[in-house]
């Protein structure tokens, strides 16, 4: 399955097994120690699902859960904590922080994917339906009402820089090339020369340029572009 989990787990013992486990049902495993190393791992690629064990060292999983769901790029990402029995009140808190489901220590492969496969089914679901605004500092935008504004004040984008806007708010800190932009923006079956991606980008950069949020877009230079919310040290 085309699938990426994220495994926050500081025993490696446990991370060994969990990416052993997950080989058949994950094509990207991706693996941090701590909260740090796992906001890092996000930086540089969104995955599909992450399993946080609650149990970190440095910061917590309840103070991590908190963080990840005030990004919206990060916030409907479904996350699985793993917890040791007799936490109930850590489960309570992590399902109240945001977590979607949680799976008591030690349990079974099946039982963990079964798990997953819930959480993911509904999250399909979720973010078919919801179509909720995404946010970067002032930048908002809703896909329910078709809309963009920059604190509150509505900017003016055509059809095509809105989907692409929308596209790069939902897969931030992601170099895409041109063909993957044409892909996802246009569509598969249309035919579009790759200039065509330039000619909006530099479009949707004029639009957003008055509020100084057309830095958002990067030039990744031989590969395409990337849409970074953070500050990227050495760009
Ligand atoms: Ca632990």
């Amino acid at each position: 399955m085309n699938m990426h989990v994220l495994l926050v787990e500081d025993e490696a013992p446990l991370r060994e097994m969990l990416r052993f486990a997950l080989a058949d049902v994950a094509s990207t495993v991706s693996e941090a120690a701590d909260a740090d190393a796992a906001f890092a791992r996000l930086r540089e690629a969104r995955p599909d699902l992450i399993l946080l064990d609650w149990m970190l060292p440095g910061m917590s999983g309840i103070e991590f859960m908190r963080r990840l769901r005030r990004e919206a790029a990060w916030r409907d990402i479904p996350v699985i904590m793993l917890t040791a029995r007799g936490e109930e009140d850590d489960r309570v808190q992590g399902l109240e922080a945001g977590a979607d489901d949680y799976l008591v220590k030690p349990f079974s492969t099946r039982e963990l994917k079964a798990r997953m496969q819930a959480v993911l089914r509904r999250a399909g679901r979720g973010e078919e339906e919801a179509g909720l605004p995404l946010r970067t500092g002032d930048l908002c935008l809703d896909p329910a009402s078709h809309q963009v504004s920059v604190a509150g004040r509505s900017l003016n984008l055509g059809p095509t820089e809105f989907r692409l806007l929308h596209f790069f708010m939902r897969h931030p800190g992601r170099v895409h090339s041109r063909t993957q932009l044409l892909d996802h923006v246009w569509g598969r079956d249309v035919y579009v020369e790759e200039r065509t991606v330039d000619v909006h980008i530099r479009r949707l950069r004029k639009a957003l340029a008055p509020h100084g949020y057309d830095r958002l877009i990067q030039t990744v230079r031989t590969v395409g572009y990337r849409f970074s919310p953070w500050e990227e040290p050495g760009e």
